[in-house]
């Protein structure tokens, strides 16, 4: 595990777009079914678009039926840290990039084996690196 980033409001904002910035720092939710990685199944990984530290692999990603990429295990054991989260009059565990803090979506316990865990992650908040680049 690296170090941990620490950067400014205005350093992250410089750095990523509204959006991105609106997600991962603001801890905001992009439409269902509007983010890129959703629909595809391409061999790769998913990495932080904050700071690039891995997150997912494509082989733990799987169809939730949600609209937001579901995956059922972090790539790296100590990658994400868990906070509970009591927004929106509902108790769920938000999930955060551990390494820079960015907000990432939630994690629930409906997932399929061999976890039985499912993260839902807002697309903005990765970036994909293909297999075979
Ligand atoms: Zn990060």
């Amino acid at each position: 595990m690296s170090a941990k980033i620490f950067k400014t409001p205005q350093q992250w904002r410089e750095q990523l777009t509204v959006e991105q910035y609106r997600i991962t720092r603001e801890a905001g939710t992009e439409r269902p079914f509007s983010g890129e990685h959703y629909f595809h199944n391409r061999l790769g990984r998913y990495h932080c678009i904050c700071c690039n530290a891995l997150l997912f692999e494509s082989t733990t990603k799987f169809d939730a039926g949600c609209g937001w990429p579901s995956f059922w295990e972090e790539a790296v054991p100590g990658s994400i840290v868990r906070i509970r989260d009591s927004s929106h009059g509902m108790i769920r565990t938000e999930v955060r990039c551990a390494q820079c803090d960015a907000h990432l979506g939630h994690v629930f316990d409906d997932g399929p084996p061999p976890t039985g865990e499912r993260y839902c992650i807002n697309s903005v908040a990765l970036h994909f690196v293909p297999q075979d680049s």
